[in-house]
């Protein structure tokens, strides 16, 4: 297709769509331009910017009929910052969309006729994030700290977030200062001086724990007494200050070693009644309202009475196998991250579970496997990464033939696609529901129920 339109072309669209990462999508006889900033049932004047071969890139320059969704963007930094996507659309059209992503997925991609329910998204949706990991970098010579620009390294200098907890603005306006007062240098990643890399902020917010982690390039920190004090002022309820090192050359925001400052090693947090030990490095999930919505949803779809075997693959820490542990006779765990499974068993050992087993290694060798050793399961729980499943675990369930599946899913397409094959094989999917685990950005999280038919 050659493209209609050109570089520096000015011209007025209807936007009919939104993409995965929440920008515009208006099509010039058939040509897809994609417009960040526009939305749905808008008219804009746009100004093209690139053309490839499918599609092109064009910037709004006015929107003449704005869309009676669009709000004012509550942070002053959206325009510029990576972290959220769609704060210009109110959030009821937010839930609207995500709920429209996933509907439209099922029709496309899993070509099924399945209902497909209104959102469960957050009635206070801001300060949800328990987890802020704010780079400290430079801008030129200006010390700088806050969150990333879209697909960049380049920090939009920050004091308050929105959507992150209170502890972590007061790290970004209350200490980011004082730091630089003490001389502790920021890193630079271009001449890789400077000592300090990443402060992350963890709070737990059944119990108001807070732990502070200083991600320093060297181990030597003359400075860290009066950091510590520093912090102690600014977070009265942080009951942990760890500092790590790492010292090599990467994106990665974690080195291998890790000291306690001050106070304990790890917080405590509560999900439903099942609490969680977080370390510095611990996976968590970084909105645990939702999580607990996510999982009740999960929990309900697997209709459990007590009498089941349940295989929760992707298991991460055990977070949803020890939600299920209560209302279930056995649940195995598999994850592929070994320090992940250790926090799985120490976490279940915490809350006094005897009816779990957890086993480190791709699901889609470990389930094949338990399989063949005569193990049988019920239910079958999977929530995988962005990709999906492997197809070889899909071959699995195919073969062994559980009676129900609950997936789990923080992409709709994959979801989609697997569907599909689970509905070859001779499943059929009951229900969708759509959770919103992170209001104000484009990520849609799902949750599917399959029955054997
Ligand atoms: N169910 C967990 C985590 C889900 S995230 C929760 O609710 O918290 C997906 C998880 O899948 C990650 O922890 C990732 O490490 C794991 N993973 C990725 N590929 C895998 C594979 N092939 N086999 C098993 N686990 C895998």
């Amino acid at each position: 297709m050659t493209a209609p339109v050109k570089k520096n072309d000015r011209l007025t669209v209807y936007i009919e769509d939104l993409t995965h990462d929440g920008a515009g999508v208006a099509k010039v006889d058939g040509y897809p331009l994609f417009i960040q900033g526009a939305l749905p049932d808008e008219t804009c004047e746009v100004h093209v910017m690139k053309t490839l071969k499918n599609y092109g890139f064009a910037k709004v320059v006015d929107i003449t009929e704005p869309s009676p969704n669009r709000v004012e963007p509550p942070c002053p930094v959206f325009n510029m910052c990576g972290g959220c996507q769609l704060q210009h659309l109110s959030y009821e059209g937010q839930l609207e969309w995500k709920r429209k992503m996933v509907r439209d997925v099922m029709q496309r991609i899993a070509k099924i006729d399945v209902p497909v329910h209104p959102t469960k998204g957050m009635s206070e949706p801001w300060n949800y994030r328990n987890k802020a990991q704010i780079p400290f970098g430079m801008n030129g010579d200006v010390p700088v700290a806050g969150f990333y620009r879209t697909k960049s390294h380049a920090i939009v200098d920050t004091n308050r977030c929105l959507i992150q907890t209170d502890e972590a603005d007061a790290i970004l306006e209350g200490l980011k200062p004082q730091l630089w007062a003490l001389g502790l240098t920021p890193y630079n990643e271009e001449t890789k001086q400077g000592q300090l890399r990443h402060v992350v902020v963890r709070k737990a917010r059944a119990t108001n724990e807070v732990m502070v982690v200083l991600v320093t390039k060297k181990r030597k920190f003359p400075q860290k007494d009066v950091v510590v004090e520093a912090i102690r002022k600014l977070v009265p309820n942080v009951k942990s200050i760890m500092q790590n090192v790492n010292p090599n050359n990467t994106n990665v925001i974690f080195g291998d070693d890790t000291i306690c400052l001050w106070g304990d090693t790890t917080i405590e947090d509560h999900i439903g009644d099942v609490r969680f030990e977080i370390s510095a490095r611990s996976f968590y999930q970084v909105n645990p309202i939702q999580t607990e919505v996510l999982y009740k949803q999960a929990l309900d779809y697997a209709a459990l009475t007590g009498e089941e075997t349940v295989i929760d693959a992707y298991c991460g820490i055990g977070t949803i196998s020890l939600f299920l542990a209560k209302q279930a006779k056995h649940v195995m765990g598999v994850e592929i991250v070994p320090q992940a499974i250790e926090d799985a068993k120490r976490n279940a050992a915490l809350n006094g579970f005897t009816n779990t087993y957890f086993e480190a290694g791709p699901a889609e060798e470990v389930i094949p496997r338990w399989f063949k050793e005569g193990k049988e399961a019920d239910v079958l729980m999977v929530d995988p990464p962005r990709k999906g499943c492997d197809n070889a675990l899909l071959e699995t369930i195919l073969s062994e033939r559980p009676k129900r599946i609950v997936y789990v899913s923080c992409n709709p397409a994959t979801l989609a696609r697997d569907l599909r094959v689970l509905e070859d094989g001779g499943y059929k999917t009951q229900e969708v529901q759509p959770v919103d685990m992170f209001p104000h950005t484009a990520h849609c999280e799902a949750v599917a129920w399959l029955e054997l038919v």
